[in-house]
């Protein structure tokens, strides 16, 4: 068995106010650079990767590509935060798909949990077609996953687990493939597999615990 692991640092960079895209007010940012290490048994911890400076809001904790600094009109901010929403749709839509079909109350969760993310309303023949349109694409869930990571902070990661966890639970069975996604889907966000596997173990926890309070 390999043991390895990845662990990030953030350095600050800057700090001031902004023109929040998401919180729609002027607030703290602070901006960073996130690195990843990487470690391997016994050998030291070695750097591995530096990602974009990204901007995060202090008042509601989102995260930014650096742009969004220079954004003298609400069309960059825009444009972030359709990027940020497409992609969590195309998230969710590639958990659904985890088991090779999608059920009824996995479109019902889909609808509803991105409508819970995102700013903007999705209809549900948006989220029909972005089910049609993942089925035979070749942008799986961990380039997806990877796309969504260069934006978001470990909050946002966080957010994205527990959100494709709805997903999976949603037609009551959580399922070894539908495990191996959500693993898959935290590694294309950068989280460390120990992490999701602890948030997926609270997220099941939970879910049982409300479970039981309905039936008694
Ligand atoms: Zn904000």
């Amino acid at each position: 068995m390999i043991i390895f692991g990845t662990k990030a640092t953030r350095k600050l960079l800057d700090q001031g106010t902004f023109d929040c895209p998401q919180c729609q007010q002027t607030a703290n940012f602070e901006k960073r650079r996130a690195r990843k290490w990487f470690h391997l048994y016994f050998i030291p911890i070695i750097p591995l990767e530096t990602f974009p400076a990204y901007v995060e809001c202090k008042a509601c904790k989102g995260t930014f590509v650096e742009g969004v600094l220079n954004a003298s009109t609400g069309a960059t901010s825009d444009a972030i935060r359709a990027e940020f929403e497409t992609t969590a749709l195309a998230i969710l839509v590639r958990m659904a798909w985890a088991d090779g079909k999608i059920e009824p109350e996995e479109v019902d969760a889909i609808e509803h949990v991105v409508n819970l993310m995102c700013a903007r309303d999705f209809t549900r023949a948006e989220v029909e077609a972005e089910i049609a349109a993942a089925e035979n694409s070749l942008d799986d869930a961990l380039s997806v996953a990877t796309r969504a990571g260069n934006m978001l902070n470990d909050e946002g990661k966080e957010m994205i687990v527990n959100a494709v966890f709805r997903i999976a639970a949603a037609d009551g069975v959580f399922s070894r493939e539908e495990e191996d996604t959500i693993l898959e889907i935290g590694a294309g966000l950068g989280l460390r597999p120990a992490h999701v596997r602890g948030l997926v173990r609270d997220l099941v926890e939970q879910a049982q615990k409300s479970s039981g309070q309905h039936t008694h």
